[in-house]
């Protein structure tokens, strides 16, 4: 299998070896030919397999077989859930169409908006976007999508994760009823297939791996900890492994923040990356942690959702995830396309609710280890600490402007939810 039989045209497969990619990845080669085919496709893949350039190679393969115009309408648009997702798809599409006819532009909001309309202005062939900056800019009259002809939903789990249904169907009714949809997902829920049946048209199927699979190459393993001693826990086995480059999840904003001022001053370097960082903090952090400046970063679900970091070598879960699904998606930041990792989780006594559901969700029981001098405590509570418990700040405050109608879902389902609480966090908390 090559990406030359999968049928995408020369200057594309120029920009493939140039990128380093040898052969398609599972997910790559059953989702591209039913979209060059002009087909409607759903597919779903583990994180970390390669779904970005299972939609963008032969959505630029079918843009540029067609007649150019000399005032580029936006003919493709690529809908992700975060501002880094989104600038990490744009950062493919402008890699693959290195050596075609394309212009490519991202939007997304936290910052000034004037140079996203300006480029826009000027015609744009493939736009990346994030749900709220396209529907300001529309409505302003800054762009157009009435001549989309290929819509892709990407992280569609997430997307629904975090409230943005209204914003999608809203964003269909913009664009031209006639066009091909595609929608990429690391998972395959009920509510996942309901979407899908809303949005695409006859669609054809693809799955690359069972769901909910956690990657095989992934060494997971439990450290069994007093609640009061993770974080000097996490430092000594960051210092004895002398680990250089660690991704950390913790449940909140408030957690990162503390957790990361706790490392910087046991004198390891670290930053912190959620959403209430600015764009600039965020990508400034990110880009430390790639070139190695940085050595831990400390991130929240959402932050960290899509984050492209390659062959990461470890990720510790500082606080189990209370949905779990996302246990998947942190640990899928370790082991990506075939490299070896490994993933870490401290839990304590309350956290055992948590990774009972996890250990159901991926069938496998994970190895527990206990560290002398780190026990767990015996006379803790195993129930689960309830989200938003001790802590009220920042209810329903948010950098972003679909906060609102996000965060009411949220409530939502939390009501419905039952008493073990297993309902997602308030959002602006992660
Ligand atoms: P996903 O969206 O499925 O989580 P990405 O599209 O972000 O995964 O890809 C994960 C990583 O794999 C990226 O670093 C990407 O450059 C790399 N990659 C993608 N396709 C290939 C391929 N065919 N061969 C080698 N590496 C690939
Ligand atoms: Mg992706």
């Amino acid at each position: 299998m090559s990406f030359k039989s999968l049928g995408l045209s020369e200057p594309i497969l120029k920009a493939i070896s140039k990128k380093g990619y040898e052969t398609p990845s599972p997910i790559q080669a059953k989702a591209i030919p039913p979209v060059l085919e002009g087909k409607d496709v759903l597919a779903s893949a583990q994180t970390g397999t390669g779904k970005t350039a299972g939609f963008t190679l032969p959505l630029l393969h079918l843009l540029s077989e067609n007649p150019k115009e000399k005032y580029r309408p936006i003919r493709a648009l690529i809908l992700t859930p975060t501002r880094e997702l989104a600038a990490q798809v744009y950062a493919n599409v402008k890699e693959y169409s290195e050596f075609l006819n394309i212009r490519g532009a991202v939007i997304f909001g936290g910052v000034n908006q004037k140079p996203q309309a300006a480029t826009i202005r000027q015609g744009v062939d493939v736009l990346v976007a994030t749900p709220g900056r396209l529907i300001d800019l529309e409505s302003q009259g800054l762009l157009s999508l009435k001549r989309v002809e290929i819509f892709v939903l990407d992280e569609a789990d997430r997307m629904l994760d975090m409230g943005f249904l209204r914003d999608i169907e809203r964003v269909m009714k913009l664009m031209p009823s006639k066009r091909q949809n595609l929608m990429f997902s690391a998972t395959f829920s009920k509510d996942i297939k309901k979407l899908a049946y809303s949005i695409l048209n006859n669609p054809v199927q693809v799955e690359a791996t069972p769901e909910n699979t956690a990657v095989e190459v992934i060494d997971q393993k439990v450290y069994r900890v007093a609640k009061g001693k993770k974080t000097d826990l996490i430092i000594k086995l960051i210092s004895d492994g002398n680990w250089k480059q660690v991704l950390v999840f913790t449940r909140t904003k408030h957690g990162a923040n503390k957790l990361c001022k706790k490392m910087i001053s046991s004198g390891i370097t670290a930053a912190a990356i959620h959403g209430n960082k600015s764009q600039g903090a965020r990508t400034k952090a990110l880009a430390g942690f790639k070139n190695g400046s940085v050595r831990v970063l400390v991130a929240t679900d959402i932050a960290a959702r899509g984050l492209d970091i390659p062959l990461l070598p470890h990720v510790i879960n500082f606080e189990l995830p209370n949905i779990s699904e996302d246990y998947v998606h942190r640990i899928g930041r370790t082991g990506r396309a075939g490299a070896s990792g490994e993933a870490i989780s401290l839990v304590s006594a309350d956290e055992t609710t948590y990774l009972r559901d996890i250990e159901k969700l991926i069938n496998m029981k994970i190895d527990v280890t206990i560290v002398e001098g780190f026990e767990p405590d015996p006379n803790a509570s195993t129930e689960p600490i309830k989200p938003g418990q001790n802590r009220n700040q920042n209810r329903g405050r948010s950098n972003n402007r679909n906060s609102s109608s996000r965060n009411s879902g949220n409530n939502k389902s939390s009501n419905k939810s039952n008493s073990r609480n297993r309902s997602r966090n308030n959002d602006s908390r992660r």
